[in-house]
């Protein structure tokens, strides 16, 4: 980068960390849950980290970065999967771990600077009875705004819907990257040119989310013989409109055993289990449903559990959505992944479909989640990796099928996403980065209007020829 030294005055009594090692370390994220991005991305380094503390600091960030033309890629906790915080163009990366203050908590609403983590909100919170209504599986170690920004949805999604659905994010603040950075602060439509949009477009530095109430949640795990058991068992409780859950997972044998280390003493290696967060009141009635549907064994309960076997247990939520492959990448480090939505209202019969015709090569992990208003599931089933043609293919396999994987072995966000340009955060981009220094490489609109997400091919960033 040409103007390193000039831009470093700029900085001048900011957090600033050249280290070669550190900035590497904090240039990286979970990208290599992905083969592909592992050849990729693996060479992607910021040339500097700048660690702000306040609102005033990223200002002065992005003012600096801007005269200087210097890329600026902000990082919450750097948890995302696909190289979203990795710094494709190099420059700065913007670490927003210390700006982590929750500012204000009443009823219904929390209000918190972007690099707050969400289990501190919720402990924030619990104090009033309330909590998140959803979060990811790296709920104790991601960022409000990294999930805003990156994320989609989670634990608490049975009931919520996912992260962008109207009402279940209420309130940003944004900086924006001028000559003189703009303060806006978005809400109602707005908030979908900024929400998952890997920051390419604004530096998110608040976030007023909604609450819901807070409950000590017991874990379950129930175990089937049959991965279609346990699939049939997790849509009709889904559908069970009496029973407060808040996390529903059907996962295939040979998963939950092999690589559910702490848990595998109760689990058989043939048993499929659908994992659960249920509301402690609902036991009873849970039960019920259970042995009324048959088949059902309970494995394990928290409520119940003795001290002794809760030791050194994580909680469900850890064994759910991208935990359950980073488990299985604990043991075994070729595996990978693929993000599938089975659609409404036969997503039961095209996972089990999917599941039986792929077997041991793929197998089946489904999130049932509330997706407009119906029951149905996504899908992150663990992928037996052979090729990156073989790769294709089991992404062709499911799409052929009336099933759309959200590829994770991409880094942009149309091609990880609906494959189509978002006119609403292609508009806003042109507004609040017109030279294109935020996150380069991750939104191919910006970058190559001509592409045609039509074609197979998959988009190369110019820039990581660097
Ligand atoms: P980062 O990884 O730091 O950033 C994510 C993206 O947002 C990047 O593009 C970054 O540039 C941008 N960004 C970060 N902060 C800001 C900001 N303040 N302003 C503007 N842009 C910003 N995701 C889910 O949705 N649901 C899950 O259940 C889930 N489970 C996961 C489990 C595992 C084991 C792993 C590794 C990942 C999982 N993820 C999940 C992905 C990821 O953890 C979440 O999206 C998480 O919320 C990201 O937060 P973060 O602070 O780590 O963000």
């Amino acid at each position: 980068m040409n103007d390193l030294a000039a831009l470093k005055a700029d900085l001048e009594g900011l957090a600033i960390e050249d280290n070669p090692q550190i900035v590497r370390q904090k240039s990286r994220d979970f990208f290599w849950y992905s083969p592909v991005l592992k050849r990729q991305l693996d060479e992607v380094c910021a040339d500097i980290v700048v660690t702000v503390t306040s609102e005033a600091e990223v200002i002065r960030v992005l003012r600096a970065c801007y005269a200087h033309d210097v890329p600026v890629t902000t990082r919450g906790a750097g948890t995302g999967n696909y190289g979203q915080a990795m710094p494709l163009s190099g420059g700065v990366v913007l670490n927003l771990a210390d700006m982590n203050k929750v500012l204000e908590v009443s009823t219904g609403v929390v209000r918190a600077e972007a690099g707050a983590i969400m289990s501190t909100i919720d402990d924030a919170a619990r104090p009033s009875g309330q909590e998140l209504r959803l979060h990811p599986s790296t709920y104790r170690t991601a960022t409000i705004g990294g999930f805003v920004a990156g994320g989609s949805g989670g634990v608490g999604s049975i009931n919520w819907g996912g992260l962008r659905d109207f009402g279940n994010i209420l309130r940003l603040r944004v900086v924006t990257m001028e000559a003189e950075p703009r303060i806006l602060e978005l809400s109602g439509a707005d908030l979908h040119k900024v929400s998952h949009a890997y920051g390419t477009n604004g530096v998110i530095t608040e976030v007023t989310m909604p609450l819901t109430a807070a409950y000590d949640w017991v874990d379950v795990l129930t175990g089937f013989d049959s991965f279609a058991e346990a699939a049939r068992f997790a849509d009709a409780l889904a559908n069970q409109d009496g029973l407060l859950l808040k996390e529903i997972a059907p996962i295939a044998a040979p998963v939950p055993h092999d690589y559910f280390l702490r848990h595998q003493k109760f689990i058989r290696r043939d048993q499929s289990v659908c994992a659960l967060m249920v509301a402690p009141f609902a036991m009873d009635a849970f039960s019920a449903f259970a042995s009324r549907f048959g088949g059902v064994e309970i494995l394990y309960r928290s409520d119940l559990a003795s001290d002794e076997d809760k030791q050194g247990l994580p909680p469900v939520y850890e064994l759910a959505w991208n935990h359950t492959t980073l488990r299985g990448l604990r043991v075994d480090p070729t595996l990978t992944y693929l993000q599938v939505l089975y659609p409404f209202p036969d997503h039961v019969e095209k996972a089990v479909h999917l599941a039986e015709l792929l077997g041991d090569e793929a197998p089946a992990h489904l999130e049932f989640v509330r997706f407009d208003g119906r029951n149905t599931c996504f899908g992150l089933p663990i992928i037996r990796y052979s090729s990156e043609d073989r790769l294709e293919e089991i992404i062709r396999i499911h799409e052929d099928r009336g099933c759309p994987v959200f590829n994770p072995h991409c880094y942009t966000l149309e091609e990880g996403g609906m494959k189509q340009t978002d006119a609403v955060q292609l508009a806003f981009k042109k507004e609040a980065d017109p030279k294109g220094l935020l996150n380069p490489g991750k939104m191919i609109a910006w970058e190559n209007p001509d592409f045609d997400f039509s074609s197979d091919q998959t988009y190369l960033f110019p820039g990581l020829a660097r």
